[in-house]
């Protein structure tokens, strides 16, 4: 985060976050539109999105433009991985409740 008052994307107190900044570099100004789903934004809308969920990693091949819809969301590995297990966890117990339907209209 730096002291940029005059950059396009300061915030009110004159702060640009670091990976907005650098995004902005990369891009240019001007309409952006989204990684994900290719809605055309104005840079006051775009979410800086990074691609390995690592917020420090602020290099600019690491940043991509993002509407808030998909940045919200797009799941973490770890999430992917919890919603996996949660899935699973609900289809033994879907299957569970099968047989003992089964067994009870028997
Ligand atoms: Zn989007």
């Amino acid at each position: 985060m730096g002291w940029a008052p005059e950059h396009p994307l300061a915030m009110s107190n004159g702060l640009v976050l670091e990976h907005r900044r650098v995004a902005y570099n990369k891009y240019g100004a001007g309409t952006q539109t989204c990684n994900w789903c290719n809605v055309e934004l104005e840079w006051s809308a775009v979410e800086v999105d990074h691609l390995d969920w690592t917020r420090t990693n602020n290099r600019s091949d690491n940043l991509v433009t993002s509407c808030q819809k998909c940045n919200l969301g797009r799941r973490s590995p770890k999430e992917e991985a919890a919603a996996k297990q949660t899935s699973a966890k609900l289809n033994e117990q879907s299957d569970k409740l099968t047989a003992l339907i089964k067994r009870l209209n028997r």
